[in-house]
């Protein structure tokens, strides 16, 4: 089955309608950009995948599973544009944060398992970011700690990613090579990546799949596309 299948979706807050009958798959092993202009939806579709809002119509399917009834959160990690807004002044070493994304799993008061350390560095280990453990968050560049929030999302061991506009904060030079990580992430690591992004000319070798929310973007290089 696909990982995330999304049929005739409707969402409205309020007056605005934000999602009109979208449909779309998620296959295992995509790497896929959902562009759109700003106010296309592609926040709200985020939220729909991960289940924090409901579609006023239509179904979504989590795994097979119908999302009402799926009961592997953990299988799908979550990087929000404004996690990499720890800022200055922030204590924790780049190893408690990670640690953080095996804490969320195992629940408040449970205990953390003893391979924590090893699965605190596997994590950095696959975002490049293994000489970083015992530095403070907030001295490392915005790529720097961007990588970081992913590897506290990889420590859970999800099956697939979701990203927020991970280049928001990384320096233009260092875009290119986020994007390297990412993909050396999916083919390596077998990892699933749905990402939001502006980045539309960067993305098009890397990606292997595109949606677009609204048909106003048009461009060249992917190897498939399904319009939404
Ligand atoms: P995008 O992420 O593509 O910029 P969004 O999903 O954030 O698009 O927004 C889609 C539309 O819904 C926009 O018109 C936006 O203004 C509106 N919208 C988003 N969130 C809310 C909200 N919480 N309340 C009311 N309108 C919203
Ligand atoms: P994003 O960049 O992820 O699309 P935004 O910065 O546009 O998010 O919005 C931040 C928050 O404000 C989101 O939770 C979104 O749902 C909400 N929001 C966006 N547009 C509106 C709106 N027109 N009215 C009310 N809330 C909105």
């Amino acid at each position: 089955a696909p990982l995330i299948e999304i049929k005739d979706i409707s969402f409205e807050y309020e007056e605005t309608k934000a999602l009109d009958n979208i449909s779309m798959k998620v296959e295992k092993g995509d790497f896929l950009a959902i562009l759109g202009p700003n106010g296309s939806g592609k926040s709200t579709l985020l939220k729909i995948m991960l289940g924090l809002i409901k579609p006023s119509k239509g179904s979504i399917k989590l795994f097979g599973v119908d999302s009402k009834n799926f009961k592997h959160r953990e299988w799908i990690g979550y990087v929000s544009q404004k996690s990499n807004s720890f800022n200055s002044g922030f204590p924790a070493t780049v190893k408690e944060v990670v640690a953080g994304g095996l804490a969320k799993k195992a629940g408040l008061f449970r205990r953390l398992p003893k391979t924590v350390d090893e699965d605190v560095l596997e994590a950095m280990k696959s975002v490049g970011m293994e000489a970083f453990l015992d530095r403070s968050i907030s001295e490392l560049s915005g790529g720097q700690q961007q990588r970081v929030f992913i590897a506290r999302a990889l420590v859970a061991k999800p099956k697939m990613l979701i990203l927020d506009e991970p280049t928001v904060g990384i320096d233009h030079q260092n875009v290119q090579a986020f994007y390297d990580m990412l993909a050396a992430l999916n083919r390596e690591k077998n990892i699933t990546l749905v990402m939001v992004t502006h980045d539309v000319d960067t993305v098009t070798d890397r990606i292997s799949h595109v949606a677009c929310l609204n048909q106003t973007i048009h461009f060249h290089g992917f190897k498939e596309q399904f319009q939404t």
